[in-house]
């Protein structure tokens, strides 16, 4: 664990930055007692309340202490779009004025918050519009944590349960440490309490992350973004795959510590004529055997600068035809909020280090 000096850089503690035992040591370090930390997370979790002078049962000589001390970083709404669907879109601008998106999937039944993990994305898959951005620094894990606190207070589902997606901008396991840390602010009983199993990583495989996943005791649900069944063909369209290969990821899959009656997921975008053929999805019945999973079939979202196609329903369907006849468990990723650039593979903002912002803007006008 950071000590808590760690947080007052600047001099100012940042609470969105803290687990509740960091809250604690640092009112304990201003020689306050540690139970107001659980007061502080649940007026920010739980209430969306980020001003500390609104904090009424914190007694008034402590909330101007706090308010000289601390400040609690919280992504700004700049633009928010929704679609005929009902999912909305949410354009956040963080502390340093760098931009991230974060999506709301109403109903699928659940309520779901697809969330970033980084600004822009190092992997580079060739079919995915963030992989255009390239890297430009990882979420802290106030700012992850931050996106679920922002997005549940402006859906109005602050007290209800949701779900959340690490599916937004970014590879998880990139950034692992401020990830992991943000699920544990999440989960707090005094703040949004959000269980693991409501939790959802993502992930194209990256085989160390997820031996270290293997060993948390907060486990989200695993998804592999698999999208291929050969190397040649996965290292082509997942560049990653260079360095893990295929018969790695499964391997590690193989072995992963499942709950009870829990499977790994199996993304797998098809691309028409690329990698949506009989043979490939035999390849893929044969790769699964023997590992508890589900496959989730996603039509490509195409967008301007991606140089594939989606294929057609009748094709989507022939390919899962074949897994269902192998006895997987096989669903299609309906695409939601295709009308404001939400669905998967679509989320980028401007000041990617790759592209000129001139270049990236003509890719968000569609030329
Ligand atoms: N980096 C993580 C999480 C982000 S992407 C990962 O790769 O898993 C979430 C899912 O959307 C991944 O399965 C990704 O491959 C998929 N995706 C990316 N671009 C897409 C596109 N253009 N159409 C459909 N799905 C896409």
């Amino acid at each position: 664990m950071p000590p808590a000096a760690v947080m007052f850089t600047q001099t100012r503690l940042d609470v969105a930055e803290a687990e509740l035992s960091e809250l604690e040591e640092a009112l304990e370090a201003l020689g306050r007692p540690r139970f107001h930390a659980r007061q502080i997370f649940q007026w920010v979790y739980k209430r969306g309340v980020t001003d500390v002078a609104l904090m009424s049962d914190l007694a008034r000589d402590l909330r101007s202490d706090l308010a000289a001390s601390c400040t609690i970083a919280t992504p700004v709404v700049e633009r928010q779009e929704r679609s005929e669907d009902g999912t909305m879109k949410f354009l956040l601008r963080l502390a340093d004025g760098k931009h991230i998106e974060s999506v709301f999937i109403p109903d699928t039944p659940a309520q779901t918050f697809c969330i970033s993990t980084q600004v822009g994305c190092a992997m580079a898959c060739g079919f995915c519009l963030t992989g255009k951005m390239g890297l430009v620094r990882n979420l802290t894990a106030g700012e992850i944590a931050g996106q679920v606190r922002v997005l549940a207070a402006a859906t109005d589902l602050l007290d209800h349960p949701f779900n959340i997606v690490l599916m937004g901008m970014g590879e998880p396991l990139h950034n692992y440490d401020d990830t992991m840390k943000a699920l544990r602010m999440l989960h707090e009983e005094h703040g949004l309490a959000v269980s693991p199993r409501r939790v959802t990583l993502s992930t194209v495989g990256i085989v160390p992350g997820l031996e270290r996943l293997a060993r948390e005791p907060l486990m989200p649900n695993l998804a592999i973004s698999l999208h291929a069944t050969t190397d040649e063909q996965r290292t082509r369209l997942v560049p990653p795959n260079r360095k893990y290969p295929l018969a790695e990821i499964l391997d590690v899959c193989r072995r992963f510590p499942l709950k009870r009656r829990s499977r790994i997921t199996f993304e797998y975008v098809l691309l028409a004529d690329v990698n949506d053929t009989p043979d490939d999805a035999r390849r893929l019945a044969r790769l699964l055997h023997g590992i508890k999973s589900k496959v989730n079939l996603i039509p490509l979202n195409p967008a301007p600068g991606i140089p594939y196609e989606r294929p057609s329903d009748e094709r989507v369907n022939r390919f899962a035809q074949i897994l269902a006849d192998r006895h997987l468990t096989v669903s299609v990723r309906k695409s939601r909020g295709r009308d404001i650039r939400a669905a998967c593979g679509q989320l980028i903002v401007e000041g990617g280090t790759k592209k000129s912002a001139a270049q990236t803007m003509a890719l968000l006008m569609g030329r």
